[in-house]
């Protein structure tokens, strides 16, 4: 079987959404029984985004291999059944290391190593390797046309067409229509001059996915149509949505998935999206609202916890919710105006998520101590189980400075403690504990009854793990450890059986979570959080009519 290549680039601004557009095609393409896989290109030298701060590039998506990725890749997952490695994402530094590899192997035989062919040939491989077994292959090139960076990419997506032919290759191009309210209009010309960028570098896009924030009439589509050489079928309005859930749907409106069928010649059955209507039906028609509080250091930044909120989303969306969600600055806790009572008091539930450093630590032990006190639901992935083990050793076992040598070396307890395995290594890029791993879970625990089953694999990404010396002090307290690596090495999740919803885990569930299939461990805890946000509310009103039957009280007022 040859696969057909879809190439997605974006032009005029960045942030138009192209990852979710390619995830959209994805779907609409599986939707009609066609197999998928996707595979994004980034411009940048770093070889992965590991390194990279959460400000500068948002999440750090991780496949089961281990592979530190684009967000772009979580979107892939969360839209198709395509299965992602380290495959899927290139990074203009990681291809480069390949090369430099073989340079120094002496693999070019006294060549000299050159950008055309060695480099684009390099991705190109990249490229079809993805493509083996599929029945398209969709490819995002990140960044935007007309960067230097992205130019490489350019020109190996130019040479596919050039390899492979018409049939065989298409070139989707996103793009922004703006409205400018001055002059009342939609704007064509930055299109114009995108797709005329496009040109200069061999490339003619076949279809315009038209980023805009109303309907573009047929006088607009047959303007861009004329000046950008592209029929008018295939001028396509991307109308911005309240939920990203909703692109495939609009999409398909639009005859998309038509139009990629019928220029690449392929058969395929009529689309079947029941399951996406379905989620989006529930978007718009929930049933009650669920408020989260989300305890962390980078949450003025939404970008860098993308799969949790998404995860959480369909967590709520599981039991038709609404969710709420509220970035609480964990700094602020501790030194806010309000109290940490006042700023908690709201939650129907509060989560601690992954992080990193020393920051905001002292304000999620308040969260973790709020919620464990007053049974509100928590849920602490990574970081968040890591704090929930350091709270419960200060509070409740008296290990009044324990710690984790992450934030703090000296500490006399180190309740968590460098992964044994990472000892003496100093390097940071690729150097955690990466991707999936198998994780026991103990009958009869809360992990088990939310997961019905005691094996399960969860993808990690953390340098510190749980310290075995404190098992006994802390399960002697009342903690229990729920989950563990087969071999018993490593603690994987705790909870506290004498609290309505109290679990940590030490992988990231939220990597695995999809609308169409939430992931248990966030379904459970939005459950969780929306029966104690009724019985939060109901206990409310009843205080109040105490109030109200007490004259005297409310007299004193
Ligand atoms: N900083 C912690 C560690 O490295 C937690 C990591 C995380 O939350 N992803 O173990």
């Amino acid at each position: 079987m040859s696969a057909k290549y879809i190439f997605v680039t974006g032009g005029v601004v960045s942030s138009l959404g192209k990852g979710l557009a390619a995830a959209s095609m994805g779907c609409l393409l599986e939707s009609r029984g066609l197999k998928v896989n996707l595979m994004k290109f980034d411009p940048y030298l770093n070889v992965d985004p590991g390194t990279m701060s959460p400000f500068q590039h948002g999440e750090v998506f991780v496949t089961d291999d281990g592979a530190e990725t684009d967000l772009d890749l979580g979107h892939y997952e969360r839209f198709t059944h395509a299965k992602l490695s380290r495959d899927n994402n290139w990074t203009t530094g990681r291809i480069y290391e390949q090369i430099i590899a073989k340079e120094r192997r002496g693999d070019y035989l006294g060549k000299t190593v050159q950008v055309i062919p060695h480099v684009t040939n390099e991705i190109k491989a990249a490229m079809k390797k993805v493509a083996q077994d599929v029945d398209v292959a969709i490819v995002e090139v990140g960044g935007t046309v007309g960067d230097i960076e992205s130019l490489p990419f350019m020109e190996a997506i130019r040479q596919m067409r050039q390899e492979l032919g018409r049939d065989h290759t298409l070139f989707m191009h996103v793009t922004l229509v703006p409205f400018i309210a001055a002059a009342q209009e939609l704007k064509t010309k930055p299109t114009q001059h995108s797709v005329k960028e496009l040109l200069s570098i061999g490339i003619q896009p076949d279809i315009l996915l038209c980023r805009t924030d109303r309907f573009l009439a047929k006088e607009i589509k047959s303007k861009i149509a004329l000046f950008c050489n592209v029929e008018e079928e295939a001028v396509i309005t991307a109308k911005d949505v309240a939920s990203i859930y909703e692109v495939p749907l609009v999409f398909s409106h639009e005859g998309v998935d038509s139009l990629v069928l019928r220029y690449l010649r392929l058969e395929a059955k009529d689309r079947d999206l029941k399951d996406w209507e379905e989620i989006v039906h529930r978007v718009y028609n929930p049933k009650a609202e669920v408020t989260i509080g989300i305890v962390g250091k980078y949450v003025e930044y939404e970008d860098s916890y993308k799969s949790l909120k998404e995860a959480l989303v369909h967590g709520a969306l599981a039991h038709n919710l609404k969710l709420n969600l509220n970035w609480i600055e964990a700094e602020g806790l501790e030194t806010g105006d309000r109290t940490y009572e006042e700023q908690l008091a709201d939650y129907d539930g509060l989560l601690v998520p992954g992080g990193f450093g020393k920051r905001g630590i002292e304000g999620m032990l308040i969260a973790i101590r709020y919620a464990r006190e007053n049974k509100v639901p928590y849920f602490g992935i990574c970081l968040g189980m890591q704090t929930a083990c350091i709270e419960f050793a200060r509070n409740v076992c008296g290990l009044t400075d324990a710690n984790s040598s992450e934030f703090d070396p000296a500490t006399p307890h180190r309740v968590i403690y460098k992964l044994r395995e990472l000892r003496g290594v100093e390097e940071l890029g690729g150097t955690m504990r990466l991707g999936a791993w198998t994780c026991k879970i103990e009958p009869g625990t809360l992990a088990h009854k939310i997961y019905g089953k005691l094996e399960v694999s969860e993808r990690h990404r953390h340098r510190y793990e749980f310290n075995r010396e404190y098992e006994e002090t802390l399960t002697a307290g009342g903690l229990r450890i729920s989950g563990s690596t087969p071999d018993g090495t490593y603690v994987e999740m705790v909870e506290l059986p004498d609290h309505p919803h109290f679990i940590g885990c030490q992988f990231h569930p939220e990597f695995k979570s999809k609308p169409l299939e939430p992931h248990p461990l966030f379904r459970t805890f939005v459950g969780a959080a929306y029966e104690h946000g009724l019985k939060r509310r109901a206990d409310k009103t009843a205080s109040e009519v105490e109030m109200f039957h007490r004259p005297e009280k409310v007299g004193k007022r």
